[in-house]
């Protein structure tokens, strides 16, 4: 388990050679998580070293230098994950955040609803799982975009933001998924927001059976993509957000074997999203035969 507030070794890999940059929090989450909000220094605070201006919520770019992810140094603790996620994109977390990103509930719009792109992530999974799965989503949301919904004989999620499930679709605590045995185990669009990628896939695998797929989706962020194989990249990240974690194909392969997984087959999906180009990828993996 890692329980450094600032973290010292690779999230994915474990090593401790780390570039390092500095850059800033976005105030909504510095807001959500540790209660900051931006101030401006004036002359009035009578400090003699500091120079006048706004100050933001400071934090450090991370790159591994061996597998290439690229992260926030601050990783935040469960309560924290609990302030950024509770009542995701529902009014209230909406209206917070557009008091910080004006134009966010516009922008959120294109959230509604099923994405387009599952259709080709289902295509490419039908072929590798039994018909009729019984399905996990973990950190699937209200399960909107959990892949095969109704080509499914049962869909769970579990996740933490508490909304409601759509219709086809039950909610489950831990005590509750430990009692089942299920075909699919999908953790999409979840693991570059955690804090501890590791420990979240050491907590999935036991959940897994012999012939249980994981499926396992991260984006593949626009810098990765403009930069890939480069180990120059903290320098070049200046913000962060909801995105805590920018993989690379060699650190998700690094973390997916440390949690005592095998991949079993990889693949990028580029997705046009209509307002915006976007790329995913996704792996499927099962646990290592002892
Ligand atoms: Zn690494």
């Amino acid at each position: 388990m890692m329980n450094d507030r600032i973290a010292q070794r690779c999230i994915c890999c474990n090593s401790t050679r780390l570039d390092k940059s500095p850059a800033v929090l976005m105030p909504f989450v510095a807001s959500r998580v540790f209660g900051h909000e931006p101030v401006e220094i004036t002359a009035e605070w009578g400090l003699r070293d500091l120079r006048p201006g706004m100050a933001y919520t400071l934090c450090n770019s991370l790159q591994c230098q061996e597998c290439g992810v690229l992260f926030l140094d601050y990783r935040f603790c469960e309560r924290e994950m609990q302030q950024l996620y509770q009542g995701y994109r529902n009014v209230e977390y909406t209206r917070d955040r557009e008091r910080f990103e004006p134009g966010y509930n516009q922008a959120n719009q294109h959230y509604q609803g099923r994405a387009d792109y599952l259709r080709d992530v289902e295509a490419w999974l039908v072929p590798r799982i039994v018909a009729n799965p019984a399905v996990l989503d973990w950190g699937g949301d209200s399960g909107i975009n959990t892949p095969l919904l109704e080509r499914s004989r049962l869909t769970h999620v579990y996740d933490i933001s508490a909304v409601e499930p759509v219709a086809g679709v039950v909610a489950v605590s831990l005590e509750e998924l430990r009692e089942h045995r299920y075909d699919l185990v999908v953790c999409s669009q979840v693991l570059e927001h955690v804090p501890d990628p590791l420990a979240l896939l050491e907590q999935l695998a036991p959940c897994l059976g012999d012939d249980t797929l994981l499926y396992l989706e991260v984006p593949r962020e626009a810098l990765m993509r403009q930069h890939s194989d480069s180990h120059k990249l903290a320098g070049l990240k200046r913000h962060w957000h909801e995105h805590i974690n920018f993989f690379t194909e060699q650190s998700l392969r690094a973390l997916v074997a440390r949690a005592g997984l095998q991949v079993q087959d990889s693949m990028v999906l580029d997705i046009d999203l209509g307002w915006r180009k976007s790329c995913v990828f996704g792996l499927t993996a099962k646990r290592a035969r002892a």
